[in-house]
Parts: C-alpha cells; structure tokens; sequence
C-alpha cells in the first residue's frame, strides 16, 4: 500500500522502486488479485509489481467483496473464470506429473476467461478464501509448476518450491495459453526486482558486517505461498 514513504504507484520504498521497469503486457485472460492488507504492507511482495505490468487488471486490498461481478466492476461469467486453488496436488488424484495447470474437478482445464489469484502468506490467503465464498463457484486450480522460485533468500519458503505471485501469475499464463513473451516479461520484471533488493540488502550488509543491524524485518519471514507441490494462493 501506498504510504508517504513509498512510491505512490509501484508502492515500494525509494531504493526498490521498479517503475522505470515495468512492461505493459496484454493478455487476454483477465487478471483480478486479491491482496490481504498484510501483503500489501509487504515492501517485497510482488502482486503490485503484477497488476501494473498488466494494464485492465484488479487489484484489490482487503478482506472481502460480495461477488467476481463487483469486484471487477462488471458482468463476469464466474464460471469461466479460475481461482489458484489454496490447497495442495495431494488433494488432485491421480497426481499429475508434468507441469501444468489443472482444475480440482479433474478435467481438462476449460477456456477460461479470467483468472484470480489470492496475495498473502498462507494464513492471509486462507483468510481470503474463507471469506470470499463466490470463490467457490470458479473452477479451483492447482499450478505444478517446476520452476524454481527466485525468492529465496529474500523470503524464507515454508515449503520447497513456493513461488512468488508474479510467478506464478507468469506460470499460468503460460499454460492458459498466452503468448511466452508474456511469462517472459513477468519473469524479467521479477528477476530485476530481485536484484535490487538484493543489491539493498547487501548494501545493508556491509553497513553493518555483524548482520545486526540489518533488518531481518518480519515480512522476511512471512511468504506468498505459490507453489508447485505445495500450492496456496
Ligand atoms: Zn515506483
């Protein structure tokens, strides 16, 4: 969120803002984001970093809205859209093993008009799910995704294989259909976001070689549960 310290569009401090960065990317699916306060507190979070590299897209901050419809501010057919599912493959019988998105349903993955992923760690996002009971009329998707994440040691993974919000919106756009320069944009921004904070960090390092100085602040801790085998929203 945006605050007198932030920069008032990509909402990072000063040292990591990535507007002079970010792609505008068409896709044709619609994106809508739903973002626990939290989150959106969270100088390395990345879902603003999303939304703005996809012009049309929501991005929404709170707890709960009362339908897809109002949220996105216009008539949506909910049952064309998909929601990353917070849960994890284990709960997809059989497993699938080759990367991919798939619905819960266990059929193939439907056209689907527009797709909505939850930011938040996995309590937040949980949160989200719980109160947002519409979310149940959209097909549930689970990402495998083998990629690995770039977060790490930014922010520590619960799990193995988590991914951040951008990457894993760039991961299921991939296989929604969209073109590769568009998981390839997401991927870039994210890669040059990383490199900032980590060039931040560092610099934070040799300021204070003890390390104790450095903020191990506790968004470092919290993590947006994307994920692979393990996946939230
Ligand atoms: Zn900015």
């Amino acid at each position: 969120m945006a605050t007198k310290n932030t920069c008032s569009n990509c909402w990072k401090e000063p040292t990591l803002c990535v507007c002079a960065m970010i792609p505008q990317i068409k896709t044709r699916t619609r994106l809508l984001v739903l973002q626990h306060p939290q989150e959106a507190r969270n100088q390395w979070g990345t879902a603003r970093l999303l939304t703005l590299s996809v012009p049309g897209s929501v991005h929404r901050v709170g707890l709960s809205w009362p339908s897809l419809a109002k949220v996105m501010g216009s008539p949506v057919q909910a049952s064309r859209w998909g929601v990353l599912f917070l849960g994890t493959l284990k709960q997809y019988k059989p497993v699938p093993e080759a990367p991919g998105l798939y619905p819960l349903n266990g059929k193939k993955l439907p056209k689907l008009e527009g797709l909505v992923l939850l930011d938040g760690n996995w309590k937040q996002s949980k949160t989200l799910w719980w109160r947002n009971p519409w979310l149940l009329r959209l097909h549930r998707l689970v990402l495998n995704s083998q990629a690995p994440s770039l977060y790490t040691p930014l922010r520590r993974q619960p799990r193995k294989a988590c991914l951040s919000t951008i990457e894993a919106a760039a991961e299921c756009f991939s296989f929604l259909g969209e073109s590769e320069q568009t998981s390839a944009a997401l991927k870039q921004l994210f890669a040059s976001f990383i490199d900032l904070a980590n060039h931040r960090r560092q610099g934070a390092l040799d300021s204070h070689p003890s390390g104790e100085m450095v903020p191990a602040a506790p968004e470092l801790l919290s993590n947006t549960d994307h994920g692979n085998n393990s996946r939230s929203a």
